[in-house]
């Protein structure tokens, strides 16, 4: 079976997943938009049965901003960490993996209320490092 791995930032926290994962749902909803700092949040929905911790439980926080959204950061470097808020599955955040999915997104959601700056520019540049 493959096993994939994940962990933040400074590498204090760290899990691992079992089986094969659909792929990534992007969340462009205005509260994932905050929480991320970026464009929305890009889960993976992972059965709780194939997600474990492997280290790093005490540099955990959760910042429980409603009954329906909590956000878990890494307390040493701020990553954002997959959330156990759900009874069935764990929506890890895609950005932590250490190792290729094999997938793309799967779904976009909340696309109405996503970020009027997120799309590319018609010129929009891509390079395959920093540019020069
Ligand atoms: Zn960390
Ligand atoms: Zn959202």
């Amino acid at each position: 079976m493959t096993v994939r791995t994940g962990s933040c930032l400074c590498g204090a926290r760290a899990y691992e997943i079992d089986g094969e994962i659909d792929g990534v749902v992007v969340c462009h909803c205005s509260l994932c938009r905050k929480a991320s700092g970026a464009n929305g949040n890009w889960i993976l929905i992972v059965p709780k049965q194939s997600f474990r911790w492997v280290r790093g439980e005490d540099h955990e926080i959760t910042f429980a901003l409603r009954p329906t959204y909590a956000i878990t950061r890494c307390k040493t470097c701020g990553t954002p960490l997959p959330a156990e808020t759900d009874a069935k599955n764990v929506y890890v955040t895609a950005g932590t993996l250490d190792v290729p999915l094999g997938k793309g997104i799967t779904a976009h959601l909340f696309c109405a209320s996503g970020a009027d700056w997120d799309r590319d520019e018609p010129d929009a540049r891509s390079f395959d490092e920093r540019p020069g």
